[in-house]
């Protein structure tokens, strides 16, 4: 069956409430072990079930943003997806009533218990207008990135728009793109600072009603962290202080010198060739069958999976009218089928669609017959599905960029420890913030510039008066919408150099170990599976350092004359 045959019908929501009472009816309450169990799996059923025919609609959606029939079943799920998440709450409290705990825990696994925990210990439905309030200052904050209109060189842009202007050769247009966007941003200040100290105001009242002593923890506990806290991260961004900073450091003055540049500005960090960038040389049916070819010939397991999604076409690549912007990885469970959606555009993000998304898909797809709430880990954990597959595919990855192939791989690796700084950056910043509700908004600018010269002491804005003065995160949404987010992209990036080293090494060593990791799904807590695939676990000193010296070698070894 075809993803198109996919068949989509709205599910009676009162059959589906009065089924979901049934099942919450026989947990927690005193019945014998059996009815228990079966009342759990019950529930995932029925919540795969309604799960399915949501993400039908979100991607249908997605994929056309004009038609009007799934663009109406959107609004039904927007409506009613929160009301039902009601009868999640009520399993977990009452899943931890259970008489059974024990001989649940063998038989699912202590995780979702302790999930449960932390799910409890962020709600209670007194919360729920300031958490109203804190989604509306998320949706201002996206509308006012969104009405961004920047003039240059004659024409009106978007903020995403004029990136191609910030990678530009040419370096005055780069230093003036910059400049454009930094008007609207100080146009703009009053509003991001209101909107920035409303939502701190309101989270600091949120934990405060839940008993925290401060926002920190319990940004930790949304997102279901359970086996590392604040102190262990602080030790972690320490390590990328002391190991990476200098390397990324040394990597910048060496682009500068690359591209014929003597005191380089912030402006000239996002062009990493005189000659561009590196792109592949093909378009979408190309580029599939080229990664079709790399799965069946990287494991049994990858061409099983990338020949599934090939024949159920399960991924909506190009880039159309009136399909949304970015991209995604999703999961159909009752068809348990990955789909992946993206824009192709040209660019060497087309192959990270290929590798990257894939590397979602594929973990999904190979956690497709656990339990429910063990098919996706937390954010870190996923994270390094998808960037180790990057590096996984390396073997292959000159059939996609062909003469462009040396410059894709050092910009690959020199782009992904660069990011490390900024990454820890972000997250240091938000740590201050919450820990100190009351800054004002000029308070806080000096906050992120003096983070911004410890962890990027290479970033001089130049004539830029107002990026000087510590505003570079207005444009940073996670800081905005998902706090603490942002450092599980970092955790995941070191993980996943553990990989590449690993290939290096031992192609087939590393491969059977990521297919194994792939397969635990969410089944474990971040340092458990981390644990499972035998990776150094990044929070333990030393371990940021062990990374450091083959990549440093690797990119020593590239002669830049020759990109
Ligand atoms: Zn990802």
């Amino acid at each position: 069956m075809k993803f198109n045959e996919y068949k989509y019908q709205r599910p009676d929501l009162e059959k589906v409430k009065k089924d979901l009472e049934t099942q919450l009816a026989l947990i927690g309450e005193s019945q014998p072990y059996e009815v228990e169990k079966n009342a759990i799996e019950e529930m995932y059923k029925i919540n795969d079930y309604v799960g399915s025919q949501e993400v039908l609609v979100s991607i249908r959606n997605s994929v056309n943003t004009k038609d009007d029939f799934y663009e109406a079943e959107q609004a039904f799920f927007d409506e009613n997806g929160p009301v039902l998440q009601q009868y999640d709450h009520e399993m977990n409290l009452k899943l931890l009533k259970s008489k059974h705990r024990k001989q649940l825990e063998n038989h699912l696994g202590t995780l979702i218990f302790k999930r449960a925990e932390l799910a409890l210990k962020t709600f209670k439905p007194e919360i729920i207008p300031d958490m109203q309030k804190e989604n509306k200052l998320s949706t201002e904050y996206d509308k006012l990135i969104a009405s961004a209109e920047i003039k240059f060189k004659d024409k009106t842009y978007n903020l995403s728009q004029m990136s191609p202007f910030i990678q530009d050769k040419d370096r005055e247009t780069r230093h003036q793109a910059q400049l454009a966007v930094s008007k609207f941003f100080e146009e703009n200040e009053s509003k991001f600072d209101r909107i920035y100290d409303d939502m701190v105001q309101v989270r600091h009242k949120i934990a405060k009603s839940l008993g925290y002593e401060n926002f920190v923890q319990l940004g930790y506990d949304r997102f279901g962290r359970t086996d590392y806290d604040f102190n262990d991260v602080k030790k972690y961004r320490d390590q990328i202080f002391e190991d990476i900073v200098p390397l990324v450091s040394e990597l910048t003055a060496r682009k500068a010198k690359r591209l014929g540049i003597e005191s380089p500005k912030s402006y000239d960090l996002a062009l990493s060739f005189l000659s561009g960038n590196p792109t592949p040389k093909g378009d979408r049916d190309w580029l599939l069958k080229r990664a079709k070819k790399m799965y069946h010939e990287m494991s049994a397991e990858t061409d099983e999976f990338f020949t599934f999604m090939m024949e159920h076409e399960l991924l909506d690549l190009d880039s159309k009218p009136g399909k949304q912007g970015g991209g995604y990885c999703t999961y159909i469970p009752d068809y348990k089928s990955p789909f992946i959606f993206a824009n192709f555009n040209g660019t060497s993000h087309d192959v990270d669609v290929l590798t990257h998304e894939a590397g979602h898909a594929f973990q999904v797809y190979s956690s497709r017959d656990l339990l429910a709430d063990y098919r996706w880990p937390t954010m870190e954990a996923a994270e390094i599905h998808s960037m180790s597959m990057e590096f996984l595919a390396w073997p292959w990855i000159d059939q996609f960029f062909l003469e462009d192939t040396e410059k894709y791989k050092f910009n690959h690796l020199a782009g992904a420890i660069s990011f490390l700084p900024y990454g820890v950056l972000v997250d240091e910043y938000q740590h201050g913030i919450y820990e100190n509700p009351k800054l004002t908004p000029e308070e806080r600018k000096v906050l992120w510039r003096t983070l911004e010269k410890k962890y990027m002491p290479f970033k001089d804005y130049g004539d830029d008066k107002f990026l000087d003065k510590g505003t570079f995160w207005f444009r940073q949404g996670h800081i905005f919408s998902t706090p603490f987010y942002y450092i599980d992209y970092t955790l995941a990036q070191v993980c996943a150099f553990q990989y590449w080293v690993m290939s290096q090494e031992d192609r087939e060593k590393a491969l059977e170990s990521y297919l194994a990791l792939c397969k635990l799904g969410g089944s474990k807590s971040f340092v458990d599976l981390i644990d499972s695939a035998n990776l150094k676990n990044p929070f333990v000193k030393g371990s940021v350092k062990k990374i450091v010296k083959p990549i440093r070698s690797y990119l020593d070894k590239v002669d830049d004359s020759k990109l």
